[in-house]
């Protein structure tokens, strides 16, 4: 084969040339192709905007900021209620209250002693085991 066919500068593949384009052709006329090739464009076409427009780079700037304000928010949307020490401790007075079946605060908090004690006391023994992590 005289003429070789080039080969993309995205996915490596070789492609015929678009006859109106020939020489300047980089990539091949694959959608996941062009798509990269598109945005690469946009990209350099937007740094260099941002280069020669300080009025573009403050909006692209505001734009990008408010885009991660949303992303976050997003974020912790997905990820429900902050697992918070003070919410955690919220939690567990709650379930305590809940297994000693019991609103006032005194006996609650004598329950809550007792199960520190029997937690402490626990967590002694099995460190002290002969397999312990
Ligand atoms: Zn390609």
């Amino acid at each position: 084969m005289a003429n070789r066919l080039p080969r993309c500068e995205s996915c490596g593949l070789t492609y015929r040339t678009e006859p109106r384009s020939g020489e300047r052709q980089k990539y091949c006329t694959r959608p996941e192709c062009v798509l990269r090739r598109k945005r690469r464009r946009q990209r350099e076409w937007a740094a260099e905007r941002c280069v020669s427009d300080p009025g573009f780079a403050a909006a692209a700037r505001e734009r990008c900021a408010a885009a991660n304000r949303r992303r976050r928010a997003a974020e912790r949307a997905r990820a429900g209620p902050e697992l918070s020490p003070v919410f955690l401790a919220e939690v567990v007075t709650g379930l305590l209250s809940q297994l000693a079946d019991t609103n006032d605060p005194v006996q609650l908090r004598q329950t809550m002693a007792a199960y520190g004690d029997r937690g402490r006391r626990l967590a002694l023994e099995l460190r002290m085991a002969p397999n312990a992590p």
